[in-house]
């Protein structure tokens, strides 16, 4: 089922209309209508799939720890699907700030 498309990807190759799966975040979305470039492959989804895709990726990382102690310092775990989906490694030097009084900011590898 593929429809070739007026509009053209930002390569220039045309696009397609396909049924692909998607996945974002390590988190599997099923088969959703994208459209597809025929040169360089890359995929537009449409405005309804992307903001679920978005929500689901949110919630789905979503994961609740707890606070250690190590010495006089707090350690909080990051949880190994967060790594993976922000490609955070071990070593890696990041920026901690309060950005709420409930909230948290870890910037990586920044
Ligand atoms: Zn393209």
């Amino acid at each position: 089922m593929e429809r070739v498309l007026d509009a053209r990807c930002r390569c220039g190759g045309r696009l397609k209309k396909s049924t692909t799966e998607v996945e974002f975040f390590g988190i599997d979305f099923g088969m959703k209508e994208a459209e597809v470039c025929t040169r360089c492959g890359s995929e537009y989804l449409p405005q309804e799939a992307e903001s679920e895709v978005k929500k689901r990726g949110l919630f789905g990382l979503e994961r609740r720890g707890r606070v250690s102690k190590s010495g006089n310092s707090l350690v909080i775990r990051i949880p190994k699907e967060i790594a993976k989906s922000l490609k955070i490694e071990g070593d890696m030097p990041v920026v901690i700030y309060p950005s709420e009084p409930k909230k948290l900011v870890v910037e990586v590898g920044s």
